[in-house]
């Protein structure tokens, strides 16, 4: 099998998979014990709140550990909502994680504005700053986006904020960039950073929220305290010293270097049919792809039946139908079904991209024939 969904979920590394085992057998105190063993499982929780601290460019602030990005999403939302007449600026890229609970706010009857994006994926600047003034609490704009790969300018959101929206709270969906492009919280003054264990490799149901100061949220769960009390329930420990792990092992630049060649060698096969639209991004690991007068969904089926794995789309939303990223994109609901999306990881070898590439043309100009 030839895995190119890597933007839904990656495998995970076997030393960190060992690390998992190591914690939750031998090393599995919790981590609000009085005891020594427990005590020690809070320090290297700490320590590796340090770590993450560090990878993300952070020289103050903290982080919580929580069940994935979903809820890290969830949290620095809603835990940094106020009363008042506050208004929470999302681009409507988002991730359902993060668009659905801006739905939900709006309908709750908040003032929410949604940003549309631009012909390349990117959030319109244009928009966002007509929208921003001082009653804006929040503005949420991903760092890459998971459908295509397109990466936000964060440097330039920070400079409209601070022109228009002096009062606002910058939020980014860090889940696509996090270890594979260096992040710097502290250069964008992002107030809360959301970041997914297995998308790098590490365990799924694990994840964390940077959080620049912590008066800026409250807790939207009510528990025990843990977590500094943003986060009650006790922490996925051998989940989270797994994903440790995986941040430790992993070398951002010599792995973008490798995939950006692996994305290279995909866009030669595919972008020599000139039927084949291959949108052009950012970021190396995740290529969104049209074939003309083909469904995406049966492509991706025959495609597996051959061992080949690709995403239509993020796999939280496949289920629906249409895909709001690339409609708001400018595509018609023709060209959006058409798309598949193709993710990378270095564990992957250039042999296999190239088997891959060719298998997925062929497979398009079979299923072309039987339906043109
Ligand atoms: N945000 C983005 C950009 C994502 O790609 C995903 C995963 N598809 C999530 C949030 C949700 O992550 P999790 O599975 O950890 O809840």
């Amino acid at each position: 099998m030839i895995y190119l969904d890597n933007a839904a979920t990656t495998r995970m590394y076997e030393e960190a998979v060992r690390v998992y085992n190591e914690y939750a057998v031998n090393r599995f105190f919790n981590p609000s014990a009085s005891y020594q063993a427990g005590l020690d499982i809070a320090k290297q929780l700490n320590e590796g709140r340090y770590l993450l601290l560090k990878k993300l460019g952070a020289k103050k602030g903290t982080i919580i550990f929580t069940g994935g990005a979903t809820e890290s999403n969830n949290l620095a939302i809603r835990g940094s909502m106020r009363n008042g007449k506050y208004e929470y600026v999302f681009s409507v890229g988002e991730h359902p994680s993060v668009y659905n609970v801006a739905k939900e706010l709006k309908n709750q009857g908040y003032i929410v504005h949604f940003v549309d994006l631009r012909h390349d994926g990117q959030v319109d600047y244009q928009k966002l700053e007509k929208v921003l003034n001082e009653k804006t609490r929040l503005i949420s704009v991903m760092n890459i986006s998971n459908e295509t790969g397109a990466i936000n300018d964060l440097a330039k959101i920070d400079t409209l904020r601070k022109k228009n929206a002096p009062n606002a709270l910058f939020h980014v969906d860090g889940v696509q960039a996090f270890c594979k492009v260096n992040v710097n919280v502290d250069k964008y003054n992002i107030d809360f950073y959301t970041i997914s264990a297995h998308k790098f490799h590490g365990p799924k149901g694990v994840g964390a929220l940077y959080v620049r100061n912590p008066n800026s949220l409250k807790n939207i769960v009510f528990g025990g305290g843990q977590e500094s009390g943003f986060r009650s329930g006790t922490e996925n420990v051998a989940g989270i010293m797994a994903m440790l792990d995986a941040v430790k092992q992993i070398d951002i630049d010599k792995n973008f270097e490798y995939v950006c060649s692996l994305s290279k060698k995909m866009t030669d096969i595919l972008g020599s049919d000139e039927n084949v639209d291959i949108l052009q991004t950012e970021s190396p690991y995740i290529l969104s792809v049209g074939f003309k007068g083909v469904n995406g969904e049966t492509l991706m089926r025959a495609l597996q039946d051959k061992g080949v794995i690709v995403g239509i789309g993020s796999a939280c939303s496949a289920k629906k139908a249409g895909n709001r990223v690339l409609e708001s994109l400018g595509y018609d609901k023709e060209r959006v079904k058409s798309h598949i999306r193709i993710s990378f990881s270095e564990d992957l070898q250039l042999q296999d991209i190239e088997k891959a590439g060719k298998t997925i043309l062929q497979t398009y100009r079979e299923i072309w024939e039987k339906v043109k």
